[in-house]
């Protein structure tokens, strides 16, 4: 491909094929020489969720040639809110298959490359080489960072897209297009559990769907090298206004990645990184118990309170028997609710929520307040099987 410096002879189109990509061959900008491009790209989507669902299902239709898929994850009922690669029959199946199935079926030319794993340090290099342009659709920073810097480290673009609540942003780090990357932009991943995910925040559900389409156009736009890119700009969404403003991006010469003297040249270990397990932390510990450690404790007759810090609406669909409910944003005002020598444990989906409530609580001088390590996800995962997930 062009783009890399690295000429692929184009395959050619059959009848079918010239009918069903009829609208995009009558535009001068594409015709049958760009949907040829379009059939010899390798495109890799991260993740087949919010972002990686529109992505991958217009980049397909749109004749793509070959998309990889990487996941891990089981299709859950509150996917499919704004997952449209899965359907409701799909649910507890592999996201992978599912979303092979759909798009198979959207497009039978493209060919489907699945990799059933977890995008990490360990195959990430070899699994982004296979591929001409990255499509970022992941929602953790562990892998932002790691889709980041082996995409500088390949010379490949990495097309970046992010949503939260009602506000989506994305852009193309490229580099060696002359742009900068994650890092230039975010040198430090935030503070763990100050910024809380799709789960703990919530998204409107046609977010993804715009942000994820911005990503499709910006891949086809680099594959047929026609347009003006991304790269160098940060295109930011905000639905509730229904506004799109534009940033300039500017890359860092002191970035360890990208910069003139790189510091960082192979993948480190992104969970520390980001976890900032290296750093020395200031604040207390939270302490944590085990769901298999409360189990016990209940068993025990333990006279402990549970709380839960989740929203009204979870806790209807799922809770542990004798919790009490005080969503997070309520907790400061109602601590007279709760005994200071009592031993408490908090809980919300994942255990993020929960662990700023006992920091909170710990402030407030409950000092017998712990976290419930994976939260209610946990509890249903590893006690008890008949918990409704969402
Ligand atoms: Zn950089």
């Amino acid at each position: 491909m062009s783009m890399n410096g690295v000429t692929t002879p184009t395959p050619s189109l059959s009848k079918e094929e010239l009918a069903r990509y009829s609208r995009h061959l009558l535009m001068p900008e594409i015709n049958t020489q760009g949907q040829r491009r379009l059939k010899a790209a390798r495109v890799l989507c991260i993740g087949t969720g919010g972002l990686g669902s529109p992505a991958a299902l217009y980049l397909g239709a749109a004749g793509v040639g070959t998309i990889g898929l990487v996941d891990f994850d089981e299709v859950e009922l509150s996917n499919l809110q704004r997952q449209l690669l899965h359907g409701t029959r799909d649910v507890g199946r592999s996201k992978l298959e599912s979303a092979s199935d759909r798009l198979r079926d959207v497009n039978p030319h493209v060919e489907i490359e699945a990799h059933d794993c977890r995008f990490c340090s360990e195959n990430a290099t070899n699994l982004v080489a296979r591929y001409d342009v990255v499509v970022d659709g992941s929602d953790n920073f562990p892998t932002r960072y790691l889709s980041n810097d082996v995409c500088v480290w390949a010379r490949k673009p990495n097309v970046y897209g992010s949503v939260y609540r009602f506000d989506g942003q994305s852009t193309v780090f490229a580099p060696h297009l002359g742009g900068p990357c994650y890092r230039c932009l975010f040198p430090d991943p935030p503070e763990p559990g100050t910024v809380p995910n799709c789960a703990e925040a919530g998204v409107l559900g046609v977010l993804p769907g715009i942000v994820g389409l911005v990503q499709a156009t910006e891949t086809i736009k680099l594959i047929l090298g026609i347009g003006d890119s991304l790269v160098g700009r940060l295109l930011q969404f905000d639905a509730l206004k229904m506004k799109f403003r534009e940033f300039n991006l500017r890359r860092d010469a002191q970035c360890p990645v990208c910069g003139d003297s790189p510091t960082i040249t192979e993948p480190i270990d992104y969970e520390a990184f980001c976890g900032r397990a290296d750093a020395a932390e200031e604040a207390k510990p939270i302490r944590a118990i085990s769901v298999h450690d409360l189990k016990r404790k209940l068993a025990q007759a333990h006279s402990v309170t549970l709380l839960d810090v989740r929203e009204p609406f979870e806790y209807e669909i799922a809770r542990i028997e004798g919790s009490k409910l005080i969503p997070l944003s309520e907790l400061k005002g109602r601590l007279g609710e709760l005994g200071r020598e009592q031993e408490i444990i908090a809980m919300c989906k994942s255990g993020s929520r929960s662990a700023n409530a006992v920091q909170l609580l710990q402030k407030a001088g409950f000092t017998q307040s712990f976290n419930l390590a994976g939260g209610i996800d946990a509890w249903a995962n590893e006690i008890d099987p008949t918990m409704e997930k969402y």
